[in-house]
């Protein structure tokens, strides 16, 4: 990593990437080996049973090359039924990316989509997916996210699931700040594909996306007697290949043994304890940031990262200053169809390998550029705050 010239420990808390453990980075340091061997597959077949734990499923997780929308994409296209209709909840900028995909696909596959937009900020109405399925009883696909990373907001997906179980739609959830961050299990709520990626709860580097596959799905996929229109994204391929512990394509080797590694560590410290975890960084740095006088930008938080809209006179240059006088990495905010936020918020990360004291050092350096700025009193604690939910 570039190192300023200052020599500050830097503390990575984006909401994605996000820091990767030294055990981690010093496996991904090992030797290439090939791909094509009982070693890969002996590794490759560990990781997926990791994974399935992660996830909470019985069913395959495959770990494919690219980014989270690599992944996501993938599942959008296979799953959906040509002809069909598509329900797309949108409450961010990943939920409308998730639409976007389907409008490039929505002449090749004959599909109509049924958008939900909700105001950024705001949880999905549970009565508007409750209303969509029942005007649209056709529909082969509903696609939610379930912490929205945009707007720092959790989605209720354990009851959407409930709803469109009752349907023929299959359930995509984008769980790409959820999975190893917050409850989410896919069997036990009965979601049939959840995507997850590398580098945000998974104390990853970005380049891999992760798909679970749960029964309606494969068999889904099965029922597949049309051409796809995609080649490297048909998961047919991937799941045919991971029956034999195996992958179509050359995968990323480094990735996929650090991945065993990374799913090593949160298995062992546990979901449960990694999940309350979370939620303690989470609430204490919304108590913190409430005693700095600071407004939330969710109704309905995540605990995987935590949003906040600056005060009067202040701007995204603190962010620039935050990073080169106290070597904090914040997130600022996203311009899209619901909402306008860049340069008008910022984001902090709780997902993965956040130290407390990391998550400390963020609020006191935050507590001290607003102060120089004028934009709280200097009577102001933010850290016993945290320290009474975080800590
Ligand atoms: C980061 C993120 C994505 C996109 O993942 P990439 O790996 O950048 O493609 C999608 N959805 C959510 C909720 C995210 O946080």
């Amino acid at each position: 990593m570039h190192q300023p010239q200052t020599d500050l420990p830097q503390r990575l808390l984006t909401p994605g990437p996000t820091a990767v453990p030294p055990r981690v980075l010093e496996e991904l340091a090992q030797p290439i080996i090939h791909h094509r061997t009982k070693q890969f597959r002996e590794i490759f077949s560990d990781l997926s049973q990791q994974l399935q734990q992660i996830l909470g499923t019985q069913g395959p997780v495959l770990s494919i090359a690219g980014s989270g929308t690599t992944a996501f994409e993938a599942a959008q296209v296979c799953l959906a039924r040509p002809t069909s209709q598509v329900i797309t909840i949108a409450s961010g900028k990943f939920g409308e990316r998730w639409q976007d995909v389907y409008d490039r696909y929505a002449e090749a596959m004959a599909l109509e989509q049924v958008r939900i937009n909700v105001p950024w900020g705001e949880p999905v109405p549970l009565a508007q997916v409750a209303q969509a399925l029942c005007e649209h009883p056709r529909a082969s696909v509903v696609t939610v996210v379930h912490s929205e990373t945009s707007t720092a907001t959790v989605n209720d997906v354990r009851s959407i699931a409930d709803l469109t179980r009752r349907s023929d739609a299959l359930l995509i959830v984008d769980g790409i700040t959820s999975v190893g961050a917050l409850a989410c299990e896919m069997d036990v709520w009965g979601i049939d594909c959840l995507v997850t990626g590398s580098q945000k709860a998974m104390m990853l580097p970005p380049g891999l996306g992760f798909v679970g596959l749960g029964k309606q799905a494969l068999y889904r996929l099965d029922q597949i007697d049309y051409a796809l229109p995609v080649y490297n994204l048909d998961l047919r391929k991937w799941v045919a290949s991971y029956q034999k512990a195996d992958v179509p394509f050359t995968p990323p080797v480094p990735l996929v043994r650090a991945a065993k590694v990374a799913c090593n560590m949160i298995l062992e410290q546990g979901l449960d304890a990694v999940w309350q975890q979370t939620r303690r960084r989470a609430e204490g740095t919304r108590a913190a940031l409430r005693a700095m006088g600071l407004r939330l930008i969710s109704s309905h938080p995540s605990d995987s990262l935590t949003g906040a809209y600056y005060p009067d006179g202040v701007d995204d240059s603190i962010r620039h200053r935050l990073r080169k006088k106290h070597g904090i990495h914040l997130a600022g905010g996203q311009d899209g169809r619901g909402g306008c936020w860049k340069g008008k918020i910022f984001r902090i990360s709780h997902m993965g390998y956040v130290d407390i004291e990391d998550t400390r050092a963020a609020l006191l350096a935050l507590e001290s550029e607003l102060r120089e700025a004028g934009a709280i009193g200097s009577q102001t604690r933010a850290l016993p705050a945290f320290d009474d939910v975080g800590g």
